[in-house]
């Protein structure tokens, strides 16, 4: 065990490990540091970073990020998007509108941004950089099982290293090691669908697809949506289709099959796939919500506790809710980390479940086919921007700890704490 240097002003002795440096991991890394907690994030990777390409960052997510000090960085390099448009793939037609303009903004507090997932990891990476007496980023650091005696916790590290913790948190995404052994639930299951990710640059997108928003098309078995990334220079381009669950290839493709699955749609939408960019095939996992995820001094947050597929475009705002969540209930609790993290969880599982639930719901809003097309599309029709903001309140609005954290730190109290 190697002993670690003691930051005096931190609250707590021991530290607090993170496994995973994802967005999830260091932000739960940067809302403890501002509560005066000590972290330790251990990435399994060689270098921080994020697989895949755009990111769509709803409001209350960038509420969070807002709490966080990182929320001006990413709303600039974002684009700050002037609505959501969903399309019938069938016959072309704009089946939804939601206008997110000053209206969206009044009613949440924050726009509907798109950005480059590494700028919105990067903004945390950075914001974790600066607070560096808090939080020690470790690399090439995977941790493969922990022993917890109820109040501490002895954090394995694959090298052999074991770290002394107050605390371990899981956020080690989708096929956590952390939840294999506190959850102990396998492997995360193939959803029936596959996705094909690829980045087009701006001078190859036709001119009637370079909208300033991002565009949904759905249809029978698949959709697709394409936004702009990194000041207009490329469009993050995905199509998701149907696929029985043994179809469990992942790797680089060119556009045949993602093609095929569009066989029929929209002129749009199809000649983006007849450019032939190159695409990386995932299978989309996901796990149903469960009622536990921690065990004494050890939780989930972000995938690891609530995989969920991506059609709601939330997981990684829910990661951050958590990590917002997670920090104020540590601070609660005066570092007792047992008692904080399952109060923690009593705020966050209801939340986060509906989220996966209402996810898995969209599959079939998306794609239907036949008569049920016809209804779907018809219970969008008339429907008015407050009608929408309505029925997306639930959502898109910051919940009372993100609240509380975005008062918080506009006390000076909370600047004085990070000395
Ligand atoms: C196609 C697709 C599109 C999506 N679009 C959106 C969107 O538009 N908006 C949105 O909000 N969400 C979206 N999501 C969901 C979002 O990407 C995830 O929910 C989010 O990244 C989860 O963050 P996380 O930090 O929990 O996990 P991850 O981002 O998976 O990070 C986990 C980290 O842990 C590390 N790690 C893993 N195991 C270990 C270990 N044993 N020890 C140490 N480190 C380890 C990994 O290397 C990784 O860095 C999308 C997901 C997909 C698949």
């Amino acid at each position: 065990m190697v002993p670690r240097a003691r930051n005096t002003l931190a609250r707590n002795a021991l530290p607090i490990v993170i496994a995973g440096g994802g967005i999830g991991g260091l932000a739960c890394a940067l809302a403890l540091a501002q509560r005066g907690f000590r972290t330790i994030v251990c990435e399994q990777a060689f270098e921080f970073g994020q697989v895949g390409v755009g990111l769509q960052v709803a409001p209350n997510a960038l509420s969070v990020l807002d709490a966080l000090g990182v929320g001006d960085r990413v709303k600039s390099e974002g684009l700050l998007i002037e609505r959501m448009v969903m399309n019938d793939g069938i016959d072309g037609q704009t089946v939804c509108d939601i206008p997110c303009g000053a209206d969206f903004i009044r009613r949440f507090g924050n726009p509907y941004a798109v950005a480059h997932r590494a700028d919105v990891h990067g903004a945390l990476l950075q914001g974790c950089m600066a607070l560096a007496s808090f939080i020690e980023l470790r690399t090439n650091s995977r941790v493969v099982g922990y022993a917890n005696d109820g109040a501490s916790v002895r954090v394995q590290l694959q090298d052999g290293e074991i770290l002394q913790a107050a605390g371990l948190v899981g956020a080690d995404g989708v096929r956590s090691r952390v939840r294999q052994q506190l959850v102990g639930d396998g492997e995360p299951s193939p959803a029936g669908a596959v996705i094909y990710r690829a980045l087009v640059p701006a001078a190859r997108m036709p001119r009637e697809c370079q909208h300033p928003f991002p565009t949904l098309w759905v249809g029978p078995r698949a959709h697709a949506i394409y936004y702009p990334v990194r000041d207009w220079s490329e469009f993050n381009f995905a199509i998701t289709v149907h696929a029985p669950p043994d179809d469990t290839w992942e790797g680089e493709t060119d556009a045949q099959k993602p093609r095929a699955a569009l066989d029929g749609w929209s002129h749009e939408v199809t000649q983006l796939v007849d450019i032939q960019p190159r695409f990386q095939r995932y299978v989309i996992r996901h796990r149903a919500p469960i009622d536990n995820w921690t065990e004494g001094a050890v939780t989930l947050l972000g995938d690891a506790a609530h995989p969920m597929v991506q059609y709601i475009a939330q997981g990684a705002a829910q990661a951050l809710e958590d990590a917002i969540c997670l920090a104020e209930e540590v601070d609660r609790a005066d570092g007792d980390m047992p008692a904080a993290f399952l109060a923690y969880q009593a705020v966050r599982i209801v939340r986060s479940a509906r989220v996966q639930i209402s996810s898995l719901m969209l599959d079939r809003l998306y794609h239907v086919s036949g008569v049920e097309r016809l209804v779907r599309n018809s219970i969008f029709e008339g429907r008015q921007a407050a009608d929408y903001y309505d029925r997306l309140a639930w959502l898109f609005t910051a919940p009372d700890y993100v609240q509380r954290a975005l008062a918080d730190r506009t006390q000076p109290d909370a600047l004085r704490r990070l000395g």
